[in-house]
Order: structure tokens, then C-alpha cells, then sequence
């Protein structure tokens, strides 16, 4: 059976700080939200999640969940201080597994069984990325809700296993839009836009920075309207989709990545939309 998200509300006065936390079940690939209140004499630092800092932004904290995290009881040790003395707070969540369904694919040969040359230019795009995301701006761009990047059918949900040509394996980290090539693509909130770039797996590829380490992607594009290091506003056309990278047709592939994981793009706004 699946097991839904409950939105659970704990409030505790007894422990020293008052909190609510959206979710104490989280599939794996999805975020929890912590909120705390704000008191006199206590300042939130970080949020520790067995070796992983989270830092807390004046009263909350994203805790995003790997895809490849298994289920287990996890603790969120949150790091703060009462008139001047370090001290820890537990909430204890669970991950559960998120069911998520699995799919073959065919592609192109050449885009599985890389070449050296391809291999190094993956992996450098790669190192390059994930520099990006393990950046965390202490501004925050977003003061209202999120938009979709585009008002069109979703093809492939976040989470789904995949396997390549029969072997290579791997899973779906963002949502797929249907869009024919030339589709206008839309930025999903306010942000600074810090990658601009035609990359091996990702084609035409845009990354922008929300702030507190939100960053979302558009993929596979066919043209870019907007330039690195450019501050981008919600609504605003930032391309146009297309077919390029690793892909089986034409589409729009939309990613999140929260404080550097990867994370289901929809469930990450939905959670913040609620608080906007
Ligand atoms: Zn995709």
C-alpha cells in the first residue's frame, strides 16, 4: 500500500523551541519543510541529517531527501542557540519508499556507450553542475509562489526507474513536459540565472538560482533568451524547448535541486507554495 504524505503538525514548547515540520514521512526524492518560531534569545544555526548540514534560514529549514536514500528512521538534529549556550534539538522523520514506476527507453547508441571524448565532456559538465548546486546563496529571489514552466501535459513523472538500450540504468530526476520543439519556456520564480550552456546529456540547458540553495533546470532547449549571470523574474520566457541532449523526442525536462539533492520538482513546490 502507499503511504500517503500527512501533513503533521508538531508543536513542541516543552523542548526548548516550538517547530512544525510539513511531513515526518518523506519518500525518497521528495522535501520536508521545517518552520520554526521565532523567539527572543534563540537563533536557529543548521540542521544535521546524519553527516549533512542544512543550514536554517532565519526560522526554516529544507531537509530534501536523496532518490537513493532507502527507507529508514533518519534524525534532523537541529543546531541552535538559547541566550548564547549551543544546543540540539531531535525530530525524528522517516523515509519511506516512494513506489515509483519503472520504464524502458531506446536511444540514441552514442548518447549510452559514451566515447572518451563524450565521457570526459559528461563528467566535466557534471563537476561543473554540481559546483553550482552545492552553492548556497544567503539571498532569497522568491517572495511569491511558483509557476509551471509551461501549461502543458506532464509525460514522465520525477522518480521513474530507467533503463537504456536494455543496460544502462539510471531514473528520472526531473518532470517532462510535452512540448514541441519551439515551445516557449517560462522561469518558475524570480532568480539569477548562473548556467547557460549546450551540455551532452541535457542539450540546450538553463539553470537558475532561487537563493537559500533552490535551483531549478530546463533541458533539452532549442534556443536561449536570457544570459548567464542575468536576474530573471517569474512568468518571464527564459527559451524555447526542443530536442536536443539525451532524448527519445521532443520535451521540456524540469529539475530541482534543493541545499545540492536533486529533488521531485512538483513536490518541492507544491510543499512551498503552501507558505507563499
Ligand atoms: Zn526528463
Amino acid at each position: 500500500m502507499r503511504i500517503l504524505l500527512l501533513a503533521l503538525f508538531l508543536l513542541s514548547n516543552l523542548f526548548g523551541i516550538r517547530f512544525e515540520i510539513s511531513n515526518t514521512e518523506i519518500k525518497n526524492g521528495q522535501t520536508a519543510l521545517i518552520k520554526f518560531e521565532k523567539e527572543d534569545g534563540i537563533n536557529y544555526n543548521y540542521a544535521k541529517v546524519e553527516d549533512k548540514k542544512y543550514m536554517i534560514f532565519s526560522d526554516y529549514v529544507f531537509i530534501p531527501v536523496s532518490y537513493y536514500q532507502k527507507p529508514k528512521k533518519l534524525d534532523v538534529v537541529v543546531h541552535y542557540t538559547k541566550n548564547n549556550k549551543e544546543k540540539t534539538k531531535i525530530i525524528p522523520i522517516k523515509v519511506v519508499d516512494g513506489g515509483y514506476e519503472k520504464e524502458t527507453l531506446k536511444v540514441d547508441g552514442s548518447k549510452v556507450k559514451l566515447s572518451k571524448e563524450n565521457k570526459k565532456r559528461a563528467s566535466k559538465e557534471y563537476t561543473e553542475a554540481i559546483k553550482i548546486y552545492n552553492t548556497t546563496t544567503d539571498k532569497n529571489y522568491v517572495d511569491s509562489k511558483f509557476i509551471m514552466p509551461m501549461e502543458s501535459k506532464i509525460t514522465s513523472d520525477f522518480g521513474r526507474a530507467r533503463t537504456f538500450n536494455g543496460t544502462f540504468k539510471s531514473y528520472h530526476s526531473g518532470t517532462d513536459f510535452r512540448a514541441k520543439v519551439g515551445t516557449p519556456i517560462r522561469c518558475v520564480n524570480d532568480g539569477k540565472v548562473v548556467l547557460v550552456k549546450d551540455r551532452f546529456y541535457s542539450g540546450g540547458s538553463i539553470v537558475v538560482d532561487h537563493g537559500h540553495g533552490v535551483y531549478t533546470c530546463y533541458y533539452h532547449m532549442s534556443k536561449f533568451d536570457v544570459k548567464k549571470g542575468q536576474k530573471v523574474k517569474k512568468g518571464e520566457v527564459i527559451g524555447l524547448s526542443g530536442v536536443s541532449g539525451r532524448v527519445t523526442g521532443p520535451h521540456l525536462h524540469f529539475s530541482a535541486r534543493v541545499s545540492g539533492v536533486q529533488v521531485d520538482p512538483l513536490q518541492f513546490i507544491k510543499l512551498v507554495n503552501k507558505e507563499l
